[in-house]
This record gives C-alpha cells, sequence and structure tokens, in this order.
C-alpha cells in the first residue's frame, strides 16, 4: 500500500517535541517530514548559531530514537518549504507561530503561497504563554506597562496543560530529491573554528531538550525556593537559567507553568518566578505591536537623544575592561558563558545608555551577537526598558550607580572576584572601588561616575526642553 501524503512539521524556535502543538497536528494526521531551514536572511548572533548547531543535533538524536529524522536545509525559507511540500507530495505544512514582523511576514506569504499550490498550511500557538491578541485592555487595545498586562494574564484562565510527545508519531521517508539537499549541523558552519573561542559554551551549556527539561526539574524541585529574595544575587546560582531553553524552544512557557503550578500551592517563590516569565510575553507582545523594536525607540522624544560616538568606550564596554568592576565581570561573564545575570545586564546597560551616554542599539546588538538566549523580543525590549525609550520603561534619570550596586548585589564580591582575578585579593569595599589601591593589570576607571551622571542627565534634559 502506497505511503500516506505527509505532513510538513517546519520546526523554528520551538526544537522540542513534547507540548508541541504544531507537531502534535501533523502527528494525527499521518506520517510527518521534520523539517528545519536555515535562512541566511533571518542573521543569528556567533553565540545563538552555536547553539544552533548542538540543538539541531539533539533534535535530529531524538527524533532518529523514534525512528525518524531531522531534515535539515539551507535557504530561502519560502523556497525551500514550498519545494519540499511539493516534493514530498505534502497535504499540509504546520508550524508554530513567530511574532516579529519580519517572520511573520515570510509565514504569511508561505501560507499564501501553500494554499495556491493547493497544500494546507496551519500554525499553531506554541512559543508563548498567551497569543499576544489574546490580553487586552477592557477597551480591547493592547496594554502598554507590565503590571496591569500581568493582572489581566492572571484572571485568564490558565494557559492549557502541556502536551505529550505525540505517541502516533510516525514518519515519511523523504523522496530522494529531498535527501540528496539536506545536510548535516556540521554543513551549516555555525560553530567558530579560527579562532575557537566557544570552550567556555561549552563547558556552561547542554543545548536540546533533554538538558531543558531536565533543568526545569531541578529548578523547581530544589532551587526555586528562595527565588524572590535571592534572584538579584549574581553570585548564587538563584536563577532558572532557561533562558536559551526558552529561546531555542527546547522548553515551552506552558511547561514552566505547569510544573510551578503543580508544585505545591503558589508561594511568594513561584509566583514571582512566574511574574518573571510572564515578561518574556510582554516582550513577544510589544514586539508584536511595534516591530522595529530592535532600531526604533518606542518614545519617539528619544531619536533627538545625542547619544556620542565613542568607539574607544564601547569597546572597553564590550572586553569588560571599563574600570568598574561589576560591570567587567558582567561583561566578561557574558563573553565566556554567553550568559549573564538579569542584575548584571541591568547594571551594564545603564552603565552603557548613561554614564557612557552610547545609544543603547550599540548594546542591543552586543547582546544580540554574544549572549546564547539572544532574543529578537526581550533583548530590545529590555535594552529599551534600562534606557527609558521603551514604554513602560524605568526613566532615564534613574541611573544605576556600579559601585553602589556592586556593594549592595555582590556584598562578599564572590562574583567579581570570579570573573575578574586581577582584582581578586582586594577585600571590603575596595573590591568595588580598585582605582583606591591601583591595582596592577586593573584598568582605570573610563568615565568619572560623578561627570558621567551629570551629562547623561543634561543629555536627557535636552529632550525635556525641547
Ligand atoms: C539589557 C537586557 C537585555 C536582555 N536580553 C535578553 C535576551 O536577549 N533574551 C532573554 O531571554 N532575556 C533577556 N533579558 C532578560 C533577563 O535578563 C533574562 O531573561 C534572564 O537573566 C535569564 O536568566 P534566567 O533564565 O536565569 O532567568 P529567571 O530569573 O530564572 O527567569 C525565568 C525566565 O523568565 C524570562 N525572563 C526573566 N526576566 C525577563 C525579562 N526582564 N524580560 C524578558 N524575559 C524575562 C526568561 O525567559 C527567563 O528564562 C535581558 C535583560 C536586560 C536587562
Amino acid at each position: 500500500m502506497p505511503d500516506r501524503a505527509p505532513t510538513v512539521m517546519w520546526f523554528r524556535d520551538d526544537l522540542r517535541l513534547a507540548d508541541n502543538p504544531a507537531l502534535t497536528d501533523a502527528a494525527m494526521q499521518g506520517p510527518v517530514i521534520c523539517l528545519y531551514v536555515h535562512d541566511p536572511a533571518f542573521a543569528l548572533g556567533a553565540a545563538e548559531r552555536w547553539w544552533l548547531h548542538d540543538a539541531l543535533t539533539a533534535l535530529d538524536h531524538d527524533l532518529r530514537a523514534r525512528g525518524g529524522q531531522l531534515c535539515i536545509m539551507e535557504g530561502s525559507a519560502q523556497a525551500v518549504v514550498q519545494w519540499l511540500a511539493q516534493q514530498a507530495g505534502a497535504t499540509a505544512v504546520v508550524w508554530n507561530r513567530r511574532y516579529g514582523g519580519p517572520a511573520r511576514q515570510v509565514d504569511t506569504d508561505i501560507k499564501t503561497a501553500l494554499k495556491v499550490m493547493g497544500i494546507d498550511a496551519r500554525s499553531h500557538p506554541g512559543n508563548m504563554l498567551h497569543e499576544p491578541w489574546q490580553v487586552r485592555t477592557r477597551q480591547g487595545t493592547p496594554f502598554r506597562v507590565y503590571t496591569p498586562w500581568w493582572r489581566a494574564v492572571q484572571a485568564m484562565e490558565a494557559p492549557l496543560p502541556p502536551m505529550s510527545v505525540p505517541a502516533s508519531l510516525t514518519f515519511a521517508s523523504l523522496p530522494p530529491a529531498v535527501g540528496e539537499q539536506q545536510l548535516a549541523p556540521s554543513a551549516l558552519r555555525l560553530l567558530p573554528t579560527r579562532p575557537d573561542w566557544a570552550q567556555g559554551l561549552r563547558d556552561t551549556w547542554q543545548p536540546g531538550e533533554q538538558a531543558g527539561q531536565a533543568r526545569l526539574d531541578s529548578f523547581v524541585a530544589k532551587r526555586m525556593a528562595g527565588y524572590a529574595r535571592q534572584r538579584d544575587l549574581p553570585a548564587r546560582p538563584a536563577t532558572s537559567a532557561l533562558s536559551p531553553y526558552l529561546r531555542f524552544g527546547h522548553v515551552s512557557p506552558r511547561q514552566v507553568w505547569h510544573a510551578v503550578a503543580a508544585e505545591k500551592e503558589m508561594d511568594e517563590d513561584g509566583a514571582c518566578f512566574l511574574s518573571e516569565v510572564g515578561w518574556r510575553d510582554f516582550a513577544h507582545a510589544t514586539l508584536f505591536e511595534f516591530p522595529e523594536m530592535a532600531t526604533r525607540s518606542l518614545r519617539s522624544e528619544y531619536d533627538r537623544m545625542p547619544w556620542r560616538n565613542d568607539p574607544a568606550a564601547l569597546q572597553a564596554w564590550q572586553q569588560g575592561r571599563t574600570g568598574y568592576p561589576i560591570v567587567d565581570a558582567g561583561m566578561r561573564e557574558l563573553w565566556h558563558t554567553g550568559w549573564m545575570h538579569n542584575r548584571v545586564r541591568m547594571i551594564v546597560a545603564s552603565f552603557l545608555t548613561k554614564h557612557l551616554l552610547l545609544d543603547w542599539r550599540a548594546g542591543e546588538r552586543w547582546f544580540a551577537d554574544t549572549l546564547v538566549d539572544a532574543d529578537g523580543a526581550s533583548n530590545p525590549f529590555n535594552w529599551q526598558w534600562v534606557a527609558g525609550c521603551g514604554l513602560d520603561a524605568a526613566p532615564y534619570f534613574r541611573i544605576f550607580n556600579p559601585v553602589l550596586q556592586g556593594e549592595k548585589f555582590d556584598p562578599a564580591g564572590d562574583y567579581v572576584r570570579r570573573w575578574v582575578p586581577e582584582i581578586a585579593h582586594l577585600t571590603g569595599r575596595d573590591l568595588h572601588t580598585p582605582w583606591k589601591m591601583a591595582p596592577r593589570g586593573y584598568p582605570a576607571p573610563i568615565v568619572d561616575l560623578t561627570a558621567g551622571r551629570m551629562r547623561a542627565l543634561a543629555a536627557w534634559q535636552t529632550l525635556q526642553d525641547a
């Protein structure tokens, strides 16, 4: 008997088998072809590329364990998806939705083209707690402020319980023409070679669904207690470090929600943790309303901000050589591991956009290239939040003093010592003000904190006066 016509499951930011609504839909129709398209039009940062290599390898491994495989192809997503669907005689292509402007446009174009070809195209909600258009004010407009948005989310029905890996998952064999074109992850040239700077990433992370699920389980069981009190202390492993797993969809936000809700009665730690997960949805909902969020300040008066052009200062910040220990520790943690603690992200972003008066977009781009969790919504959203130009932003005149922040959130100095060994011998307050001891091998501050603060406030004042 001939194979039933297959359904193409197009994986994107949802590299998992469990709680994957599109995959569940495909499996219910009959045999499935699992596709990933590496589209050069959607450039990824260097750290994301490293992650993606291992993520695709892990997904292919998990599919092979079930008798299938991941068909990896390179090229324009529209051309590849249409060609493969036609070659395979597919009746449908299914995927989970994305929310960025260019990605949505591609998906709309592909849907239209497939329909013309007589091939069904179905999209599913798989990457958020709720779809952006489901959470609305009483007037039916999008929320612009987080707290009422989160209140509205909590008043809604809880997200649907996560789905298991589809029990009925069967696979179609690839047509020979497709088999000839499919690539191994290594053929995508995602890994750095000369130089290979990824040792710190390899030491820190294991991409893939199984590792993500294990991290979620162990966080909820062992580390979530104390989250509300300790999540601001970068020396402690108090946060989940689930962000890259959510970014690549190894773990779904619904799985996170229900793992926390199922644990016990919702206490302060669980509630605080879920409200942080909520920020991720809110960032995507904001991107959905403002597709240019990565390049345009949401408050248009910031178009007139007199940002400075200072490549040497930018480079010192990127390399963790500003002379301010908590800033340098964060930037070095980022370079070494591809991740940085949230409190320190806020400190380094404030330092860049305020004490150095450099455009938030320069910081956003550096993060996009170096974070393994670099996210097209959360990254620009948070940069705009810190820089004061987001809709629901911290006011620009709230300027973090990196010395006081260091003393408050790294009081014993363990975080700074871990990442800035040149000053590890300093003790007490000296660790956060090392210039008083003039340690060898560590730079003097690149900006005076008082002068930098005054310059930032004067620049901001020009926006108020105009
Ligand atoms: C300047 C700046 C840039 C950032 N860029 C990114 C980015 O590119 N990708 C990214 O995922 N997060 C980004 N964040 C948000 C936050 O710093 C990280 O999500 C968090 O540090 C990840 O660590 P965790 O998984 O241990 O977080 P946890 O504290 O364990 O939180 C759980 C999850 O909630 C979500 N979350 C928590 N805080 C935020 C937040 N403020 N905004 C959006 N989601 C949040 C993340 O998915 C996170 O994994 C940025 C923050 C700042 C200040």
